[in-house]
């Protein structure tokens, strides 16, 4: 019958087929319908709910009740823990046997108490394998526990996605029994699957789409449902198109399984730790049938969970990364944000996590792993390279809303010109599904044709959990190499970046950031974690370098390395991609506002103890300096005075309080028209009766640093509707929304009368609901002006800024980044200077030009931006979506504003920001002591920015030290602590044997490049 010629209407014949497998249409007909055989109820099914997410030995003493399919339970975030027993028919002998369960919940499988399958609807996963091929000795009689999580795989989103959760669904099981499956029809519907796609996906352009449709048309004609002698037939016509051969030249398609699993997003941690059980256990029950299978899988973290919560899974995953199936990628603690997180905190997100893989796999990871974060920092480049990395594995910025990313395979070059690797999987995608779809994309996306000829298909279910299924296994086998398609083969990152490295002649290279124009708004929306962050980030950082000295001076105090290990690892986990961005829900805020709760308590009894040691013992006040350089700052006596005094405090060193009085002491004079003028003999400003700067002046350059006509620090307020991700996104469209805030509750009026500090206050109402109270501070010797703002804030999708329009020209402004800066234009000329109209940077951003400029300090923000000559921080958010309650409520932070002359290295804006963040730490000490000094550097751009015990321990220090200027520079580390010997190292610790550090009775010489980490191991 087939052998007649069919007329030319290539539509027919494709919805024929479509239809011949369709799970809608005629499925008491079609071959879909054929898919399952008998099927038999299950012998009885019990359940009991629980509040709390419980271990199975406890759930599974608990006292189950009859549950009936299609009963409701709930509400969101409970567990319904259910017994099932089930007796398998004699005669289903030779068959393979499935328990079929679909519910809206994510559940896992327990079997004799280990976890044996994850089930999710949402994730294709609803059927777990009672037996391949039902033999006669297998048991028969089996009963299992499932464990329901209420929460679907994206959370329990109210109305849409990322809608805050609904608190109150109910959740329900709708099928549960068992069936046999028909094996022969499951394989053809794959064949029939597959050629439809190839005549979707190749379309009436390629002659080969055609041999699909005629192929596939002629399958039909041989298959008789109904009849299972005729399958084989239709499957070996299958089997001879998918086995015609490509050329030698196709593209090639590495497959690698891959799940990506945030750690916490639209459900809380806790819930992760199940996401990585349920997901990662399917994974082995896959590799156990299918020996070719790879999957890759990130972030350290995630194994730590597992590790503890499901030590049987954890050694099977050991077993299988042994075998090379199972593959650790990324190297990182979490997948973290790409901007916010400080230097030293992305090489310790490094560093905890390659120390986890070595310790529990032994091996390092040898690409970076990042597919789903907001940008990519320039300095990344020289921080994987210093932790073993030189290639790199992401997607994002095929999400960019303005500008379409030139390359897919590429060389990235860093700030310091560090270069790695670079893959963007060309069909965007970290969750691919083994389709046809995904490898034509792949091969149509690559923007380097006939520059690389190998790309990824990472597949699998991802962002909630899931993985891969069995399906798109079966996919991809079917279609490794045939005629008009990509090869594909699985793969692993190793083998796909050896590839391309050993092909890369032709690749072009990115110079600096990777910059994602979407997503802006996640340099601001959530404050709170934002603030948590940095101070937690200073804490820990002075805990280690009060530690070492401590260490270093006294040999008796004992370095908390086990719990600094401890503390560091709970910041680097909100450091996740949807923690630190704020594009979470309302109860991961929570939990992360207690872990830094946690680092703050604990790192404050580290630090006391620390300083304790540190200070000799006694009871007058003292100071702890841990930045690289002296400081003579006004600071505040906490003992019970709350007097203020002007200290010299040593670099990296102790000191105590010796009064000294200032050179020129602060004026403050409230003039008659309600203005009042501040003056410390370096800074002159004069402070409008709303708070606004009429000048700021830089006295000894005769400079007025406010634009002619404008107030300085002002206050104004968009609206911020995006178009879809509320926490995420604040759209170009705002900038047309500006209101400047006018409304003056209480005049500036003098607080601090000059002396040591003069200061004035203020109140402004933002609207009904909010207000800004700020003190404007000049201190004595202070070349910038502090404002100390507190907002009460109850807004809903409004955007707070804080604008200082100033006389200077320049079509750059500088940021500050991890371990130095880099430029960006003040103009909008292209669109991709003009996509970047809200920029993120760390402690600074200044504007500049030919020897007088403005920085703009921080010590919490980090979203900024500077369009001509306005340099603008930008507050508070507050959008409505995943968390309603986002940003409301109080607020404190502190801006600076700077006027210099040169240029902001020779001015020190640098300096200036580390002291904004980085207190004077007070500490007791005999009254006698003397100051003392640990360390100092030679020139000025050399930053010591870390100074911890090695992670060997054995009285070995690491110190940090980096080239901030953009300048190559000689340098001499000296040192008062008894070093013996002196090496370099990478940022993994690990010392170079060839590079012994040049000691010398002066200290240790060392030199830079611009923007250059170094890294030493000091034995003492
Ligand atoms: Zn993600």
């Amino acid at each position: 019958m087939y052998h007649q010629p069919v007329l030319k209407h290539r539509r027919t014949l494709l919805e024929r087929a479509e239809k011949f497998i369709s799970d809608v249409y005629f499925t008491d007909c079609n071959l879909r319908g054929r898919l399952y055989g008998d099927s038999c109820p299950l012998e009885s099914l019990t359940s009991f709910l629980s509040p709390k997410r419980i271990p199975f030995d406890d759930a599974s003493k608990q006292n189950f009740a009859p549950y009936k399919v299609g009963d409701t339970f709930g509400p969101t975030w409970w567990t319904c823990w259910f017994k099932v027993t089930l007796t398998i028919p004699e005669s289903w002998r030779g068959k393979e046997v499935h328990l079929l369960w679909e519910s809206d919940g994510e559940a896992m499988v327990w079997r004799d108490g280990q976890p044996v399958q994850g089930l999710t609807k949402e994730g294709e996963k609803t059927s777990y394998i009672l037996s391949d091929c039902l033999k006669d000795k297998e048991p028969h009689s089996v009963t299992l526990y499932v464990e329901m999580a209420c929460n679907g795989l994206f959370g329990a989103g109210q109305g849409s996605m990322i809608a805050a959760p609904d608190p109150n669904r109910k959740f329900s099981v709708q099928r549960a029994e068992l069936v046999v499956i028909n094996r022969n029809v499951r394989e053809l519907l794959t064949d029939f699957e597959m050629l439809v796609d190839i005549v979707k996906e190749l379309g009436e352009g390629e002659q080969r789409g055609y041999q699909a449709l005629f192929t596939v048309n002629e399958m039909v004609n041989l298959c008789d449902p109904a009849d299972p002698s005729s399958f084989s037939k239709a499957h070996s016509m299958a089997r001879k198109f998918f086995s015609q051969r490509n050329g030698e030249s196709q593209h090639t398609v590495h497959a690698m399984g891959h799940c990506h699993i945030d750690s916490a997003w639209l459900w809380p941690y806790e819930e992760t730790i199940r996401k990585c059980g349920r997901s990662w256990v399917t994974v082995i029950s896959l590799m156990e049938r299918n020996p070719e299978f790879v999957f890759t899988c990130s972030q350290a973290q995630q194994f730590q969970w597992v590790k503890s919560w499901y030590p049987g899974l954890f050694s099977k995953i050991q077993h299988y990364v042994k075998k090379g199936q199972f593959i650790p990628v990324g190297g990182t603690w979490v997948e973290m944000d790409g901007n916010l997180p400080s230097g030293e905190s992305m090489v310790r997100q490094f560093l905890e996590g390659q120390h986890f893989f070595n310790q529990e796999f032994g091996m390092y990871c040898k690409e970076f792993w990042l597919p789903d974060t907001f940008g990519y920092s320039a300095q990344l480049p020289q921080i994987m390279q210093g932790c073993g990395i030189s290639n790199f594995l992401t997607q994002k910025l095929s999400w960019n809303l303005v500008n379409t990313f030139p390359h897919n395979t590429f060389f990235w070059e860093g700030l310091d010109g560090s270069k790695v690797l670079t893959h963007f999987p060309p069909g965007n995608s970290y969750e691919m599904k083994g389709k046809i779809e995904d490898l034509v994309k792949t091969v149509k996306n690559n923007k380097d044709k006939g520059r690389a000829n190998h790309s990824a298909a990472l597949f699998g279910f991802g962002d909630g959990g899931g993985g891969p299924t069995q399906l798109m296994l079966d996919r991809l086998r079917l279609i490794q190499d045939t005629d008009g398609l990509p090869r594909v083969q699985m793969s692993s990152p190793e083998k796909l970046f050896s590839q391309l490295q050993a092909d890369s002649a032709l690749l072009c290279t990115w110079t600096g950031e990777l910059f994602l124009e979407l997503h802006n708004g996640t340099y601001t929306t959530q404050a709170q974690i934002k603030r948590e962050n940095r101070q937690c980030e200073t804490l820990l950082h002075d805990v280690e370098i009060a530690s070492s000295l401590a260490f270093s001076r006294d040999r008796v105090f004992q370095y908390p390395q086990e719990k600094l290990r401890q503390l560091w690892r709970l910041l680097l986990l909100n450091q996740f991609h949807d923690v630190i961005p704020g594009s979470c829900i309302g109860m991961v805020v929570e939990d992360a506002l207690k872990y830094y709760e946690e680092i703050r308590r604990d790192g404050a009894v580290l630090l006391r103890q620390a300083c304790e040691a540190l200070g000799s013992k006694g009871s007058s006040v003292g100071v702890f300096n841990s930045l690289p350089w002296e400081r003579h700052e006004v600071i505040q006596i906490t003992d019970g005075s709350d007097k203020l005094a002007l200290v010299k405090a040593p670099s990296v060193g102790v000191s105590p309080v010796k009064d000294t009085q200032p050179v020129t002491p602060v004026s403050v004079t409230l003039q008659s028209d309600g203005t009042v003028v501040m003056e410390n003999g370096i800074l002159q400003t004069v402070i409008n009766k709303d708070g606004t700067l009429a000048s700021l002046r830089l006295i000894g350059a005769n400079r007025e640093a406010i634009s002619d006509g404008c107030g300085g620090n002002q206050f104004v307020i968009f609206d911020d509707v995006p178009l879809y991700w509320d926490a995420w996104d604040v759209m170009d469209y705002h900038l047309q929304t500006r209101k400047p805030i006018l409304d003056v509750v209480q005049p500036v009026h003098v607080v601090s009368s000059g002396g040591l500090r003069g200061s004035v206050g203020f109140t402004l109402r933002i609207s009904g609901k909010s207000t800004v109270t700020q003190e404007i501070v000049m201190d004595a010797m202070c070349p910038y002006l502090k404002f100390n703002t507190k907002v009460q804030w109850a807004e809903s999708h409004k955007f707070l800024k804080v604008e200082f329009p100033v006389r200077v020209r320049s079509p750059n402004a500088t940021y500050e980044i991890q371990f130095g800066h880099l430029q960006r234009p003040t103009h909008w000329n292209t669109s991709w200077d003009w996509a970047r109209f809200e920029v993120w940077g760390h402690k600074w951003a200044d504007l500049s030009e030919h020897n007088f400029g403005i920085a703009l300090l921080n010590d919490c923000k980090y979203g900024y931006s500077i369009h001509k000559n306005t340099m603008t921080l930008s507050l508070l958010r507050a959008p409505k979506a995943p968390d309603p309650t986002a940003d409301m409520g109080t607020h404190q932070f502190t801006y600076a504003v700077m006027p210099h002359t040169r240029s902001f290295q020779d001015a020190s804006v640098i300096q200036c920001a580390y002291n904004l963040n980085f207190p004077l730490r007070l500490i007791q000490c005999s009254p006698d002591s003397v100051p003392w000094s640990a360390f100092s550097v030679s020139t000025e751009s050399i930053i010591l920015e870390t100074i911890k015990q090695a992670e060997a321990g054995n009285g070995t220090l690491v110190v940090r030290l980096y080239e901030s200027y953009g300048s190559s520079v000689k340098a001499t580390l000296h040192t008062a602590l008894p070093v013996r010997e002196a090496w370099h190292c990478d940022l993994l610790e690990r010392r170079d044997p060839t590079q012994p550090a040049h000691m010398t009775s002066e200290g240790i010489i060392l030199s830079f490049k611009p923007f250059q980490i170094v890294t030493l191991l000091l034995i003492l």
